[in-house]
């Protein structure tokens, strides 16, 4: 039988432009089809625009560590609207990278919305049917908005990007890593930011001792962080309402980009009651609280394709579903989550199915970051993992690092070693400190390679430096 393409991508994200160019290297004929932007999550509304809005944050602290420093610097407000123009000429000019990746790799581009219609069809929005020996399913996730009265005045991670104004205050409602982030970031931008978490401490499932420290340092630098509370009813806030709270209006911006998402609540912000028996009017409010695949209206159910409780696409160790020509990696699989990951099973789906080498996706010991102020790196188990699983010493140094100190900030770090008493393996690593993400990355180097504790303590220590704890801690704080 023969068909239009060796191989059909739905989704321009991270896994799917990956996997596509890979293919199309190896001699395929492919095309993707992508329905909004080029570059999925990571590059329009995830990773880069964050990361770049968290080095735009973290130049507030830098005005007193200057200042500290000896040098004659003044403060000044953050033009939101500066910043977003070029934010967003940066994501154009990315989107415009990965369309000429695309094209130079022989790969077919079709900006359109695609469905699967059966095993080796697919029908696109423009009307036109496709056929395919392999259909590749990367087609992401998005965030869910809780079921609450008056939900739909917030806002999620994909519009904190387009806001045509910064407001003056806001309430993120989630306690993972997105509303973590983004409560560090409006919170270096000037801010006023709430926080509610439903649950007992931030950062669900990272280690315990990294999570409170995090905890402790967004609170220190001025963010309201409620534990245990909702929001139980929302509505657009009255003029009452806002006199009684005295808020003022939010900071002008310079107009002009036509995707942009106004003020909520037609600039009288929004009145909150939460669990906690409190209300208060907030000028936005950021639900980050949870993505799912997007798995719906895609002819999954038509074509046969298992999905799972939670909407994903159920695939496995080499990203196959239960149709055999069609195959899902990234978000859509809710395995992890991350840029890196999506690439990864990208590129092991290209290995098994167009280079004749079956290669499952590894998905241990991923090193990964919180872009969070302080900053989280984590590899491997969490001590409460480990303990779980085997006896475990724990070497552990929390200590203000000279930069801070000399600049008269509070701000501590960790180090964190989880060590396998009877093996000496590191099993997890976890830091807090500036630039965290940079140190895990490397470390996570050595912990995959299986080094142990004794491995550590035979590397001189570079001095000086935060991370030279790693390899000084002599002795261990606790067993368990
Ligand atoms: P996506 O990148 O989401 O791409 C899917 C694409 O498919 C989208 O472009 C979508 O428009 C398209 N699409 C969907 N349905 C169809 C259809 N039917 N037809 C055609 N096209 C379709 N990860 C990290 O590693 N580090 C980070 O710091 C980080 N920060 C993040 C911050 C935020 C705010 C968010 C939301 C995510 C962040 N992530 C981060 C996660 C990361 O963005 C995702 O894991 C990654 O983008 C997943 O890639 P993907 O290819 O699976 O899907």
């Amino acid at each position: 039988m023969s068909f239009d393409y060796d191989l059909f991508v739905i989704g321009g994200g991270s896994g799917g432009v990956r996997a596509a160019r890979v293919a199309a290297a190896t001699g395929a004929k492919v095309a993707l089809a992508e329905e909004y932007r080029m570059g999925g999550t990571c590059v329009i509304r995830g990773c880069v625009p964050k990361k770049l809005m968290v080095f735009a944050s973290g130049y507030s602290e830098m005005f007193d560590d200057a200042r500290a420093y000896g040098w004659d610097v003044q403060d000044g407000p953050f033009d939101w609207g500066r910043f977003r123009k070029k934010l967003h000429a940066e994501l154009d000019r990315l989107e415009g990278i990965y369309r000429k990746l695309l094209d130079g790799s022989g790969v077919e581009i079709c900006d359109a919305r695609a469905v699967i219609k059966d095993a080796h069809t697919v029908s696109l929005s423009t009307g036109k049917d496709v056929t395919a020996k392999h259909i590749l399913v990367a087609t992401g996730g998005h965030p869910v908005v809780p079921e609450i009265d008056g939900a739909e005045l917030g806002i999620t991670s994909n519009e904190v990007f387009l806001l045509n104004e910064m407001p003056k205050s806001i309430l993120i409602v989630g306690g993972g890593y997105i509303a973590s982030e983004f409560a560090g970031i409006l919170n270096g931008l000037g801010v006023e930011v709430t926080q509610f978490y439903r649950g007992a401490q931030i950062l669900r499932g990272f280690d315990d001792e990294a999570r409170g420290l995090v905890a402790e340092g967004m609170r220190d630098k001025g963010i309201d962080l409620h534990l245990g509370t909702n929001i139980v009813e929302m509505r657009q806030a009255t003029a009452e309402d806002r006199n009684e709270e005295g808020h003022a209006e939010g900071m002008p911006m310079e107009q002009g980009r036509p995707a942009s998402v106004a003020p909520s609540g037609d600039g009288k912000g929004i009145w909150v009651k939460a669990t906690n028996g409190t209300t208060k009017v907030y000028d936005q409010v950021l639900f980050a609280t949870g993505r799912t695949p997007n798995t719906t209206n895609l002819g999954l159910q038509e074509a046969g394709i298992t999905v799972g409780r939670r909407g994903e696409i159920v695939v496995d160790e080499f990203s196959q579903t239960n149709i055999p020509s069609i195959y899902a990696i990234g978000d859509v699989t809710n395995r992890v989550q991350l840029t890196p990951v999506a690439i990864r099973e990208g590129m092991a789906f290209v290995e098994t199915v167009f280079k004749g080498n079956p290669t499952p996706v590894d998905h241990a010991l991923i090193p990964s970051a919180v872009f969070t102020q302080p900053e989280l790196g984590t590899v491997g188990l969490t001590e409460e993992e480990a303990r779980d699983i085997e006896p475990v010493e724990i070497y552990c140094s929390s200590f203000k690092p000279m930069n801070h100190a000399f600049a008269g900030r509070e701000d501590r770090v960790l180090m964190k070693l989880v060590v396998s008493k009877e093996t000496r393996k590191v099993l997890g690593c976890h830091i807090v400190a500036d630039h965290a993400g940079e140190m895990i990355q490397l470390v996570g180097i050595a912990v995959k390679m299986g080094a142990t504790k004794e491995d550590f303590d035979r590397t001189v220590a570079v001095h000086p430096t935060m991370a030279e704890e790693l390899v000084t801690m002599k002795e261990p704080l606790r067993s368990a």
